[in-house]
């Protein structure tokens, strides 16, 4: 399991497979996650 929080609040981000940004559930801000790289 991935450990992200929020860099804001510190609360856990819950993160959506196939998608660029969450938002914190928290204190509601929005993240840009850096793209992963896809195993060829
Ligand atoms: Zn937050």
């Amino acid at each position: 399991m991935q450990d992200n929080r929020c860099q804001i609040c510190g609360g856990t981000l819950a993160l959506d497979e196939g998608s660029n940004t969450v938002i914190c559930e928290y204190c509601g801000n929005k993240f840009n996650l850096p793209e992963k790289k896809t195993k060829q």
